[in-house]
């Protein structure tokens, strides 16, 4: 069969599983709950019996009787990755070879004739590999359409908008590989790499004219920047972003140059897609049929709504071939303890307040160490119109934050009032003996490493941000 009729069937299938699974985002709570326990008990079921990892793992489990998620161990990246061959259930899956696949082809779209790769960044320091067979892909494309409609478009009014897409050079991450899914040689995507300088960027978009633009957070930001700078000149009537954090501070940018609210996406390499808000923008409503998401402190502990976690647990609930199933990802997200005013009933997520990596650790009097959250710091910076925007190192107790600020700006007070405002939040959270140094920079870079996204914490005295 060729490779754009496959592609098509997969499409095909998606609209399908999007027609059927159309109603679950209106489904009451306990419906939500039964249908999440369903699958659950599918994948687990699957896992013992195809996979030589994780049928060890679940040894002491009845995944027959009634199967509680909460008694399942808790597991992570590196337990996945180190133990790749045998966690897969389809054994044809040898990592070595499939590394090899994206080093040599990482364009192919079916590796052994089903698969898609998708791979991570390693932005948390460790690099991981996601597989997905036709049948998943099916409902990450029918979860994609889903999300469109979300934002106001049926997937035939979206064939004919002329959308533009900034993201990954590598044709492995997920975005890339969604977008390479979808792309039947339609001439009105235009695909522009996130680590392209902003000119470039700029100059492309004001010839193509999207109707939609979309692309990781930080960088819809910067161009709400030139847009308002009046070098970019377009008039998008959709705008969202995906990836990275998408905070006040930008949606407000973003307004301010379309004079449109943009859409926000969260999404990982291990489910595609988790949440999206709808044009209600009260929250990020969490997908409930794709996954399960357990939002705990760091003993795994539920964390109740209106309070961020250390971390999520996340249980895909249509990945059988490579099993995500209580897996820790260390992003800051609170549940909200609202519903939406659009009707769904798919649950809330009112922050996503990035990633623990991104913490500060200093000292407080006693000696011990105290963790402080990336949004003390970017509070302080977001409520100055002049910083455009940030990234900060942390080398022992020296805190090192750059600026690229606004041309008009003033950089001695600029620079005072923000090392002032950083070093009061720092010490109000119990911080003592440390330095806070503003630098301001033209750009900052977008490593090819990390796949063109910005890295709000890069490692100290490597300000590239290269091997983190
Ligand atoms: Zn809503």
């Amino acid at each position: 069969m060729s490779q754009r009729l496959k592609q098509l069937r997969d499409i095909a299938r998606g609209l399908s599983h999007n027609l059927r699974h159309r109603e679950a985002a209106f489904r009451t709570a306990s419906e939500h709950e039964a249908y999440q326990n369903e699958q659950l008990k599918r994948v687990v079921q699957h896992a013992v019996a195809h996979s030589d990892f994780l049928s060890e793992l679940y040894a002491d489990i009845d995944v027959e009787g009634d199967l509680q998620l909460h008694h399942l161990p808790v597991v992570d990246k590196r337990l996945m990755m180190d133990n790749f061959d045998r966690w897969v259930t389809d054994p044809r899956l040898k990592l070595a070879e499939i590394e090899q696949q994206i080093e040599t082809d990482p364009e192919e779209q079916y590796y052994l004739d089903e698969y898609r790769i998708v791979a991570t960044s390693g932005s948390s320091g460790l690099r991981g590999i996601f597989v997905y067979d036709r049948l998943e892909w099916g409902v990450v494309i029918s979860a994609a359409l889903r999300w469109a409609k979300m934002f106001g478009y049926s997937p035939l009014e979206l064939a004919y908008k002329k959308i533009a897409s900034i993201k990954a050079e590598k044709p492995t991450h997920a975005t890339s590989r969604l977008s390479q899914s979808l792309d039947l040689g339609i001439r009105n995507l235009l695909t522009l790499d996130a680590t392209e300088p902003l000119e470039n960027l700029v100059e492309k978009l004001n010839k193509f004219e999207p109707q939609l633009l979309m692309g990781y957070g930080s960088l819809i930001s910067l161009l709400a920047e030139e847009q308002v700078e009046g070098r970019l000149n377009i008039a998008p009537e959709m705008v969202a972003s995906f990836s990275e954090m998408f905070g006040e501070d930008r949606v407000k940018r973003a307004r301010q140059a379309w004079g449109i609210t943009p859409f926000n996406h969260y999404g990982a390499a291990e489910q595609i897609m988790i949440a999206a808000d709808c044009d209600s923008h009260m929250g990020l409503h969490h997908f409930a049929d794709m996954s399960i998401v357990e939002i705990v402190d760091s003993d795994n502990q539920p964390v109740p709504p209106g309070m961020p976690g250390d971390k999520i647990l996340l249980t895909n609930l249509h990945k059988f071939v490579q099993p995500v199933i209580r897996y820790e990802i260390t992003d800051l997200i609170t549940k909200a303890s609202c519903d939406c005013r659009c009707g769904r009933t798919f649950p809330l997520f009112s922050g996503i307040s990035g990633r623990a990596e991104d913490f500060i650790s200093l000292r407080d009097k006693a000696g011990e160490v105290v963790s402080i959250s990336p949004i003390v710091v970017c509070a302080c910076l977001i409520e100055h119109p002049d910083v455009i925007e940030y990234q900060y190192s942390l080398d022992g107790n020296s805190l090192t934050i750059r600026v690229v600020s606004r041309e008009s700006a003033n950089q001695t007070s600029l620079k005072e009032a923000l090392r002032r405002s950083i070093f009061n939040a720092l010490s109000g959270q119990g911080a003592v003996d440390f330095q806070v140094e503003v630098e301001f920079v033209e750009r900052l870079i977008r490593s090819g490493e990390i796949m063109g996204k910005l890295k709000l914490k890069i490692a100290g005295g490597n300000p590239e941000g290269k091997g983190i």
